[in-house]
């Protein structure tokens, strides 16, 4: 833990001049800055001393809790051993080490692992994988890539392309050719106040067969979704619809990427949404959860089938051209080791599930605050809906975001939506200080301007 001192001392020398934030109104945060200067367990403490609640576990990530001793130190020793080995013809022992351990936690026959350093690597490295397997088997002219609206897939020009976000995609020029996108499944006019998975909705699946017919099938190389989506507000999947999707891709032979890069780790109370929905990808993007955020690490994982078309050139070969100077970084594979002890024997995955039912109940007793026009949760997320001030959409949840803030919690706005992702640790007291924050700041606004 940090002194008072030395918090304050952080907060006197940043001038906040020169870092260009990520994805942050910089002029507006610059004028009032939020600054996190320590965490622990479900709380960071801000640079102003004052200790704020976690309901975003960091950015989706922290999913065993901050500051975790185990981790730390797993790191700081791999860091006095063996800093970096280059990645080309060479290698360490740790990335096969931690590949080993996570194909025994993964469903099916995803069973190979390539290491990328974040989810939006991860997410174009998945893509160059589709692209690249279909030629390996002859099929050259399958180039087609299909995403999904308001799917989120990181900020590589592969991720852009095939996510569903405008105002990601507006200011970088054309983009990726030969991209298609399905319909979202969000329609609260069917759907609003589901508690857990939505009945209504997987027909929208069947828009696969429209673009195989538009396209031809032997054309398109993959359809890329995130199983639940997670930054455009949390948007479940209908009943159905994941199984849909998986046999329509088999019929035309086309491959099922799911972007797990939220969803893995315990996010939904099993390992990964594959396991909740009972729909195998043929190849998995995760980041995240795999360090608990704690060094930046992201992977691939692959059926048998799809490595296997890679290993059939005549020797010696490099099966595919694509990897990074940090692919396996022996720090990040340190961090991911001691996250995945942290996993199995705090059994964190199956407390996310047994916590999930009083979770929503939670999560629901906000129905009826001003405002309010959907809730919706799955394992140890939810998300609350809110109707836009007219002419200033997201104006409003921003608003409570920093009323929330100043208030000690800590949640996350996408639009005129609130996203909750608490550390998988998090107890029932703590749900209930989270709720009874987000109560009183509903509740003290008086703006029902609906
Ligand atoms: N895919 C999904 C589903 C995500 O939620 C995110 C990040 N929120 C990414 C990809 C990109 O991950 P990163 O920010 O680590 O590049």
């Amino acid at each position: 833990m940090q002194s008072s001192a030395q918090v304050q001392s952080v907060s006197q020398s940043d001038t906040l001049a020169s870092f260009w934030m990520p994805f942050t109104a910089n002029r507006q945060f610059k004028a009032q800055p939020r600054l996190l200067a320590t965490a622990k367990g479900m709380h960071y403490t801000a640079v102003d001393g004052r200790s704020i609640l976690d309901a975003t576990a960091g950015l989706w990530c922290v999913n065993a809790g901050h500051c975790r001793e185990s981790i730390a130190t797993a790191i700081a020793q791999q860091a006095q051993v063996l800093d970096y080995a280059p990645t080309f013809q060479m290698g360490h022992p740790a990335p096969f080490e931690l590949a080993d351990r996570l194909v025994q936690m993964l469903p099916g026959d995803l069973n190979r692992v390539f290491f990328a350093n974040s989810g939006s690597e991860a997410v174009d490295t998945a893509l160059k994988i589709a692209l690249a397997y279909h030629q390996a088997r002859g099929e050259a002219a399958r180039t087609r890539l299909i995403g999904r609206e308001r799917g989120y897939h990181g900020v590589g020009f592969g991720g852009i392309s095939v996510g569903g976000i405008s105002g990601n995609r507006k200011q970088f020029g054309s983009l990726l050719p030969g991209v298609d996108h399905l319909p979202h499944t969000h329609d609260l006019a069917q759907n609003a106040f589901t508690r857990g998975v939505p009945t209504w909705g997987a027909h929208l699946a069947d828009d696969l067969e429209r673009l195989v017919k538009l396209h031809d099938p032997s054309t398109i190389a993959a359809v890329i979704v995130e199983p639940v989506a997670g930054s455009t507000g949390v948007l479940i999947p209908p009943q159905g619809y994941l199984q849909r999707l998986r046999s329509i891709c088999d019929r035309y032979g086309i491959l099922l990427i799911f972007d797990e890069v939220i969803t893995g780790f315990g996010r939904l109370g099993t390992a990964f949404a594959a396991d909740y929905f009972g729909v195998i990808p043929d190849l998995m993007t995760v980041a995240k959860g795999l360090t608990n955020g704690a060094v930046p690490m992201g992977a691939v994982f692959a059926r048998q089938g799809v490595h296997d078309a890679f290993m059939q050139g005549p020797e010696p070969s490099i099966e595919l051209c694509h990897g990074y100077t940090y692919s396996g970084h022996p720090l990040a594979c340190a961090a991911a080791m001691a996250t995945l002890d942290i996993y199995a024997t705090e059994g964190l995955f199956e407390q996310a599930q047994s916590i999930s039912q009083y979770w929503e109940d939670a999560v629901h007793t906000l129905q009826g605050l001003p405002g309010i026009i959907d809730i919706r949760n799955i394992g140890l997320v939810a998300a609350i809906e809110l109707a836009p001030w007219p002419d200033q959409p997201g104006k409003r949840a921003y608003d409570i975001f920093v009323q929330c803030f100043e208030a000690g919690l800590l949640i996350r706005v996408t639009g005129d939506i609130i996203a909750l992702s608490p550390p998988l640790i998090i107890q029932r007291g703590q749900i209930d200080r989270m709720i009874d924050v987000l109560r009183q700041v509903l509740q003290s606004r008086g703006d029902a301007v609906d």
